[in-house]
């Protein structure tokens, strides 16, 4: 078995080499929820000016994609009047029926195989795009917080688009060590903040549903 990459520990070595710069770097940081966006915010926001990239066509039902998207801007205010983060956000046009084609293949996968890897791919590389168009110096996702995710995954597919777009670094991240995740969750609290009760997609929606039942009748 392969092993494991500690890539918070690379995450501190480019915060390390970047240090003395003159100007913070332009950071795009992909972002797919207020809740995974809390920690990497504070993370990042010290040492990069940082935009967000909104691109989630994977989120089912379209109800639920305009919450979270509502939920990250009511978390950049909190931000902005708690720590004067200033971030600005682009969003990316949503469609869900055109995204699911690459995915349909791969519905009946349980979640975190093949249909996740495609997914977080796409979504990425699209941001990466944007940021190598945009003169951004550096990429990063807020996925590697999610425990649900493969940060490993993540990182290995950062760093096969940093080879397609060679101008923007790829910032290595796993953002749920050094207590990040527990951090997000104090956050996510303190802001009274949407906790979904699913991934995204149309193939885990169902689970939602079902939990959402489970809590009701508890
Ligand atoms: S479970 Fe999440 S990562 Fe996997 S395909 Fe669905 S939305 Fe994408």
């Amino acid at each position: 078995m392969d092993k494991k990459v500690n890539y918070y520990l690379k995450s501190l070595q480019i915060l390390d080499e970047i240090k003395d710069l003159p100007k913070k770097p332009k950071l795009l940081l992909h972002a797919c929820c207020g809740p995974c966006s809390t920690y990497p915010l504070t993370f990042l926001c010290p040492h990069f000016d940082v935009t967000i990239m909104f691109n989630n066509s994977n989120i089912y039902p379209s109800e639920e994609y305009h919450r979270r998207l509502n939920e990250l801007y009511k978390l950049l205010e909190y931000l902005k009047r708690d720590y004067g983060f200033e971030v600005n956000v682009v969003e990316r046009p949503y469609d869900n029926e055109n995204y699911n084609k690459d995915l349909e293949p791969y519905k009946d996968q349980p979640e975190g195989t093949t249909r996740c890897f495609i997914c977080y791919e796409k979504r990425m590389d699209d941001a990466y795009q944007y940021a190598e168009e945009n003169g951004f110096d550096f990429f990063s996702t807020v996925m590697t917080i999610s425990r649900q995710k493969n940060s490993q995954v993540l990182n290995q597919i950062g760093e096969k688009l940093f080879k397609k777009h060679p101008s923007v670094r790829f910032f290595y991240s796993d953002y749920k060590k050094n207590k990040g995740i527990d951090i997000a969750r104090e956050m996510r609290i303190h802001y009274d903040l949407y906790q979904q009760l699913y991934c995204g997609c149309k193939y885990t929606y169902e689970k939602g549903l079902k939990k959402l039942e489970e809590r009701e009748n508890v």
